[in-house]
């Protein structure tokens, strides 16, 4: 759990093993509509990509994409003709999984349009900087911050696993903020990822405050 990985790098490097490189781009992707898009260098010599809606943009759940370089090649893997239902190779149910779906497209349309280019940059930035200060404030108060916090995600933990898993349970219980569970080189941590729209920097000192709070309480 350190950033994004070196694409520049990387790539270059399977493409010459003569590897079909996919990156993974839930939440990494967007980064590349922000002033962040530098830790995304490279990326555009990998041939498909995929992303989320429903992560940074705030779209329903369900909303996820995939961009493939080489059109022929994702419609001969997807390609779904039978004898009862030819298309053409480009026709939608050939470049999908589903012949049938509900118009997932429409509110990520209404997202982008919505925010706008700026918009959607702000939003990033906002959460990225949002991000850099809780993993400041939680140090400040003494707690460890695990990753370089270069995205909008932060990894923690306090001095032992058990008060780790203690201020998770406690401040999820607190109905007020709510972080996930996870282990890194086999120790508790907690992976805070800020992502709403609605998430204000009043929100990320409550979220602040309220850990010192229960560090205190340990103490
Ligand atoms: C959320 C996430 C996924 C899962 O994506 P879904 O489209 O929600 O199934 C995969 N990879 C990463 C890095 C994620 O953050």
């Amino acid at each position: 759990m350190d950033r994004i990985d070196p694409f520049a790098a990387l790539i270059p490097r399977a493409k010459a093993a003569g590897a079909w490189v996919h990156v993974d781009g839930a939440f990494g992707l967007w980064a590349r509509a922000s002033s962040k898009a530098s830790l995304t260098e490279g990326i555009e010599h990998a041939d498909s990509w995929t992303t989320d809606g429903h992560k940074w943009l705030n779209t329903p759940y369900d909303g996820a994409m995939t961009i493939c370089k080489d059109a022929s090649a994702l419609a001969s893997a997807i390609n779904s003709d039978a004898a009862y239902s030819a298309a053409s190779r480009d026709a939608q149910k050939n470049l999908n999984l589903e012949f049938s779906r509900r118009a997932r497209g429409v509110p990520i349309w209404a997202a982008l349009r919505t925010l706008g280019r700026s918009g959607l940059a702000a939003l990033i930035e906002r959460h990225c900087a949002q991000a850099s200060r809780i993993a400041d404030g939680l140090r400040a108060v003494g707690y460890e911050v695990l990753n370089r916090v270069v995205l909008n995600q932060v990894l923690v933990r306090a001095a032992t696993d058990a008060q780790t898993v203690a201020i998770r349970e406690a401040a999820q219980a607190s109905g007020e903020v709510w972080f996930g569970p996870t282990i890194w080189q086999g120790r508790a941590a907690f992976r805070i990822s800020v992502s709403s729209w609605r998430t204000e920097d009043a929100h990320v000192d409550g979220l602040v405050a309220l850990l010192e709070g229960l560090m205190e309480r340990l103490r």
